[in-house]
């Protein structure tokens, strides 16, 4: 008995030993605290997989969503906190069952790094609405990976299934690319799904990272776009990305004739606002989609009344998109060269700090990229 026992602890302990000697190292940049800098941080990632693939990570983009998730503005987190679901690199390694992928290729990562795979939804691409939930790139538990908590991209590798990797074509610009993997896909899947056409009258509230995306997409299609933002200091983008009118929302006299005049509305807010304003600009029959996720105590509020003063008009929310739809959209953009406006940043504590405040003060255009390979 004590024999069995002991070859028992030996079994365990040289299995434990194996997984802990191939897990892969990794080093980034993370948040200690919700209120403090980053800092360095090295950490290890699962193992390789027979379906992995390891990812030399090249650029890393800086989404509000990392900013509100990081500083536990949708509940508290765990720290130390690596964000980044925006990551575009090079597969340095792959597991033995991989076809997608060999090494040397372009690969992106979004906001999602796996699924239940066998739910309704992950059988029809959706895995972002995954019935027993998305396992997300940060902050996330992997269910397939003994619970363990995810890092995301700021970082110099990560370790993915090749079914949720995403393929970046070699003439891809790999310095915009990333980006797209998450402002591009949550503004290109309700566009879709709303199915604007060519000459529809449409707006885009919020002329950030996702919004000017929106814009892109929405301009390529055809359609009429009226972007709503709080500053003055976008006007001239909004023409230069094509879009036919901009209202400062800060100027009551522009909100003027604004009324039942769209038949789709994007809302990329991430602070509070009043949703029934632009409720009340769709057309009967419109579609708004709520795209922006403000911090929870700033969450806006649709009175119920609101619905039935301003009838037969539609509302919904979209989550980024599934790993098809990625993949989609990834081509279809690379294709029709629509890429977001980027500010590279070096991967140190200091730059990394100062544009998460800048992007809090609304003082980027429109999105920063880390340069992940400036890392020390
Ligand atoms: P950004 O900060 O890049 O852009 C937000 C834009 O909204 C800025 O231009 C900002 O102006 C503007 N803005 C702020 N307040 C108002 C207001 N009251 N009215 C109109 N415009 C306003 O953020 P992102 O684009 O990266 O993200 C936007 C939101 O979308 C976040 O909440 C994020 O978490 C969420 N998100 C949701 C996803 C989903 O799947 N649903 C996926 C990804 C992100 P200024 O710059 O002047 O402050
Ligand atoms: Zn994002």
């Amino acid at each position: 008995m004590k024999q069995i026992f002991s070859l028992f602890i030996l079994l365990t302990m040289s299995i434990i030993t194996f997984s802990q000697e191939n897990r892969v190292p990794s080093k980034g940049l993370a948040l200690y605290a919700k209120d403090g800098d980053f800092q360095p941080y090295e950490f290890s990632r699962h193992a390789i997989g027979d379906n992995d693939i390891l990812i030399d990570i090249m650029y890393s983009g800086i989404c509000h969503s990392d900013i509100h998730m990081g500083k536990s503005e949708w509940g508290n987190i765990s720290y130390p906190f690596v964000g980044g679901h925006e990551i575009a690199g090079r597969v340095a390694r792959v597991g033995k069952n991989v076809t997608k992928f060999k090494v040397g290729d372009y690969a992106g990562i979004g906001c999602i790094i796996n699924s239940c795979g066998v739910c309704d939804n992950c059988k029809n691409g959706l895995e972002n609405l995954c019935e027993k939930g998305m396992v997300g790139t940060y902050a996330s538990h992997d269910y397939f990976h003994n619970n363990e908590i995810t890092q995301g991209g700021y970082a110099n590798n990560y370790v993915v299934s090749e079914n949720y990797a995403i393929k970046i074509p070699e003439n891809a610009d790999m310095k915009k690319v990333a980006p797209l993997l998450c402002a591009g896909v949550t503004t290109y899947s309700p566009i879709h799904f709303s199915n604007v056409k060519k000459g529809d009258s449409v707006a885009v509230a919020g002329f950030g990272g996702l919004g000017h995306m929106a814009v892109q997409y929405l301009v390529a299609l055809g359609a009429n776009v009226t972007i709503f933002d709080i500053t003055e200091e976008k006007r001239a983008d909004a023409k230069k990305f094509g879009a036919v009118e901009y209202v400062n929302i800060n100027k009551p006299e522009e909100l003027e004739g604004q009324n039942n005049k769209y038949s789709f509305i994007i809302s990329t807010i991430p602070a509070k606002y009043d949703p029934v304003m632009y409720v009340k600009m769709l057309k009967i029959g419109g579609e708004m989609a709520i795209v922006g996720l403000p911090a929870s105590e700033n969450m806006p509020m649709i009175p119920a009344g609101s619905f039935v003063f301003n009838p037969h008009k539609k509302i919904y929310g979209s989550l980024i998109g599934g790993i098809p739809e990625t993949q989609k959209m990834l081509d279809y953009s690379v294709a029709n060269n629509i890429y977001p406006e980027v500010e590279i940043i070096n991967a140190d504590v200091k730059s990394v700090t100062d544009a998460y405040k800048n992007v809090i003060d609304g003082k980027v255009k429109f999105r920063y990229v880390i340069d992940m390979k400036t890392l020390k």
